[in-house]
């Protein structure tokens, strides 16, 4: 697969009304999208930082996957998203073929319209891992 670069970097939040004044106050950076993804239990919102963003991610329900995070291991870093260049099925196809464990086994609609994969952290070296594309 072709990484161009971190597109962005997941950070769970109990409340992102509570979270952004640090980021926009303390670190100067600007909220530019909040968007609730159904499918993920998540309210999300992006802010840019440079050529990359930062993805706060707030639970909308006690069984989504952020909501078990934060319970098991507190707010912090929940995932690493890379973009892929030459494709995420492409990506997904070559990442199973080296014996890595997929969550998603085959590219879904993500945050900011983005066709988004996961690969497990059993797999990664402990990094939950996004694939993405435009
Ligand atoms: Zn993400």
């Amino acid at each position: 697969m072709k990484i161009s670069h971190i597109e962005h970097l997941g950070i769970a939040v109990k409340s992102i009304e509570e979270a952004l004044p640090y980021y926009e106050k303390v670190l100067g950076l600007t909220c530019y999208n909040i968007e609730t993804v159904e499918d993920q239990k998540v309210k999300t919102a992006f802010l840019k930082c440079g050529d990359t963003k930062i993805e706060l991610l707030e639970p909308t329900s006690p069984d989504s996957t952020s909501a078990g995070f934060i319970e098991k291991r507190g707010m912090g870093i929940h995932h690493l998203a890379f973009a892929i260049e030459d494709g995420v099925a492409n990506a997904l196809a070559e990442a199973e073929g080296a014996g890595i464990r997929l969550i998603d086994k085959a590219p879904r609609k993500g945050a900011e319209n983005l066709q988004i994969a996961f690969l497990h952290p059993k797999s990664t070296m402990g990094v939950l891992t996004e694939l993405c594309e435009k």
